[in-house]
């Protein structure tokens, strides 16, 4: 039964430690009846869990009709980090609509995917719909031995570790990426700050098209936000002269500090 239109409730009917950061949870139940998958294969949901408003998002890593499968990062502290660290089987959630963004042109050549441990389902799935001949970068925290498994046989794969927990450096290794010839589509997502830094090489240095890329920032790292480039004190004054309210000043302020 759906909730409302784009949105579906389900059951969490399996759970399985796949590596000691990830965590595959299978969702099923009468709620899903209605979900339909776009085919896109880094299509995602939003994910409510019990107790919680704010939803998270997931890639969906399988939809066979009847179960979902998210495959869901287990860092150090979060709203779905710590309920999916426990005992979550039998708990009730909601997922929204599925969304996707990969766009790969009909007349690419070869695909390039890069991606931290948040990256990866999205990456397998993609591994698994495409044909052209396609390279992997993948930073993970967890032993590649384990992890290689999720991504089709014969994948290409460069394995990396990130810097510290928390933190990644995808930025500098597509900056040491050997780039095939000819026309290709490059895709990866990760932390946010590493991707508008690869969104800038990739306009500046290799002066790629929009088409030809898709970047997406997944999740954002505490570390790599600090420190606050932006001074509140003078925003929160000039705001409260105009007249506007705490929220407003706030919401001002995030987006200043976005904008750096
Ligand atoms: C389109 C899309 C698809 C995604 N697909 C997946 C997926 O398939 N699997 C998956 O695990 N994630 C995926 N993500 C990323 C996921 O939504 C975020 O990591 C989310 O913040 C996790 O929520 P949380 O409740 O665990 O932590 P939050 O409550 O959101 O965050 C708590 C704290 O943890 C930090 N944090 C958040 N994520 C991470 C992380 N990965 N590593 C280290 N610190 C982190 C935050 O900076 C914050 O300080 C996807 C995101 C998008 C936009």
């Amino acid at each position: 039964m759906s909730t409302r239109a784009e949105q579906h409730t389900a059951e969490v009917v399996r759970r399985e430690q796949l590596s000691p950061h990830l965590v595959r949870l299978v969702l099923g139940g009468p709620g899903l009846t209605g979900f339909t998958s776009t085919g896109i294969p880094d299509e995602w949901v939003g994910l409510v869990v019990p107790g919680q408003f704010q939803s998270r998002y997931y890639t969906v890593r399988s939809w066979t009709g009847s179960e979902l499968t998210l495959d869901v990062v287990v860092h150090e502290t979060g709203l779905v980090t710590e309920w999916a660290a426990g005992g979550c089987v039998g708990d009730t959630v909601t997922v929204t609509e599925p969304k996707g963004s990969f766009a790969m042109p009909d007349d690419a050549s070869w695909l390039l995917l890069v991606g931290d441990l948040t990256a990866l389902p999205a990456m397998a799935r993609i591994c698994e719909s495409v044909t052209v001949p396609t390279r992997v970068w993948a930073e993970v925290p967890d032993d590649p031995a384990v992890l290689g498994g999720h991504l089709p046989d014969g994948s290409a794969t460069t394995w990396l570790t990130p810097p510290a927990p928390g933190a990644s450096a995808l930025a500098a290794a597509v900056e040491q990426i050997e780039w095939p010839e000819g026309e290709g589509y490059f895709w990866m997502a990760g932390e946010s700050a590493q991707m508008r830094a690869v969104r800038k090489h990739l306009m500046r240095v290799r002066g790629l098209p929009h088409h030809a890329y898709d970047v997406m920032g997944y999740w954002r790292g505490n570390a790599v936000r600090q420190p606050r480039a932006v001074d509140p004190g003078p925003l929160y004054r000039a705001g409260k002269a105009a007249g506007r309210t705490d929220d407003e000043i706030w919401a001002a302020y995030d987006a200043a500090r976005e904008d750096r």
